[in-house]
């Protein structure tokens, strides 16, 4: 497929590929809609294989931030950026020439931290444009989201329970974390403090007994997690793990974690956990708490505000699950044609005239 054609598929309004010799920098930034605001995600640095596996990686992501957005009732669209390059050779000078490439495009992209990027990265952004957030917080910037993502999941997996168990309460509830890291660490915080029973898995032994020590709870292996006799398992780590391998051995009833793009196939794996009677969070919805704390760091509005917003996903959680049941469609089905309402409603609303 040609790039316009992928861009056509998905809908996207713009791609930018940026490229300076001298630092090195091989940049794609993917604008995928500014219906409801200017574009906002996070720059991920990766050594692609190839630039055509770049491109797919930045449409995809960018699409994404589109929906989490909309459905977290944001002013911002959907964006993403990818820089081709070792996460071990970063220089001032790449994140410099990259921030360039981002004021070149006036605020329709907002750029912030992904997966090799840091706040170190996003200060020397910030040297060449203001459309940056995720500084650290002595530039003025929200600094770490992750007690603002973890705070969402933990409203999550509580809206999750209310509709499964009849109630939201978390006391004596089995929940499985997997991924002990920065929004592993935090939800495990917040769910011991509730009164949840938690089980760890992570592929760094030291994470996971950081949490036993500080949270009470045990540890598992790897493969444990999947067939845990549980009430809640919390992926918090990378995506892709409920696949068709995983999900036959499930027996939690409760799928609500931290990670991206949990369902390594969104329609089938979608399906095959409906069909076993597994509730499933969307990803985006119930950890869209980074987004909302980027966003308040944009409004100037205080963390408590950003905490409070991601509080309020115990509802959208609630109404898409029960939107699901009474369509019965998936809840990330259900979820999507709330995003898609949404920007449709706010772009009906823009085409009006104002002088
Ligand atoms: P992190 O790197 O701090 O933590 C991830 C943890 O997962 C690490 O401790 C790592 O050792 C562990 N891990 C990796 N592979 C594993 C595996 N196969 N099995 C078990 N453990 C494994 O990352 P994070 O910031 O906590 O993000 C976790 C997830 O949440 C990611 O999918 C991320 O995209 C998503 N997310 C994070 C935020 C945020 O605010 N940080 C916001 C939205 C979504």
């Amino acid at each position: 497929m040609s790039a316009f054609e992928q861009m056509a598929s998905m809908g996207h309004e713009q791609v930018v590929f940026a490229r300076h010799e001298e630092t090195g920098l091989r940049a794609i930034i993917g604008i995928h809609s500014t219906a409801l605001g200017p574009s906002l995600g996070g720059c991920r640095l990766f050594p692609y294989s190839s630039e055509s596996d770049a491109l797919r990686d930045v449409l995809r992501l960018s699409r994404g931030m589109t929906f989490k957005a909309a459905i977290a009732g944001l002013d911002l669209g959907g964006g993403k950026a990818v820089i081709i390059g070792d996460p071990g050779i970063k220089s001032e000078g790449l994140f410099r020439a990259f921030g360039r490439a981002v004021e070149s495009l006036g605020g329709r992209y907002i750029t912030a931290e992904d997966m090799n990027t840091n706040v170190d990265d996003m200060n020397n952004i910030r040297r060449e444009t203001q459309w940056v957030t995720g500084t650290g917080r002595a530039t003025g910037g929200s600094g770490d989201p992750s007690p603002v993502t973890a705070w969402g999941v933990f409203h999550g997996i509580r809206a999750t329970l209310e509709v499964v168990f009849g109630t939201p309460d978390v006391r004596g509830k089995k929940v499985a974390i997997q991924g002990c890291g920065h929004v592993g660490y935090y939800l495990a915080g917040y769910l011991a403090e509730a009164g949840a029973q938690l089980f760890y898995t992570d592929i760094n032994g030291g994470k996971v007994r950081r949490c036993v020590q500080e949270f009470g709870g045990e540890a598992l292996d790897g493969e444990a997690f999947y067939s845990l006799d549980v009430d809640v398992l919390a992926p918090c780590a990378i995506g892709g793990i409920i696949n068709s391998r995983t999900i036959p051995g499930i027996k939690a009833p409760i799928i609500a974690g931290g990670a991206n793009n949990v369902l390594d196939d969104e329609e089938a794996d979608g399906e095959a956990l409906k069909t076993r009677g597994i509730t499933y969070a969307p990803d985006y919805v119930i950890n869209a708490g980074g987004l909302i704390n980027v966003y308040s760091e944009l409004k100037s509005v205080p963390r408590q505000k950003a905490m409070d917003d991601a509080a309020a996903i115990f509802n959208t959680v609630k109404s898409i699950i029960n939107m699901a049941q009474t369509e019965n469609t998936t809840t990330i089905q259900a979820a999507n044609k709330l995003a898609i309402e949404r920007i449709g409603m706010v772009s009906a609303i823009h085409r009006m005239h104002i002088p």
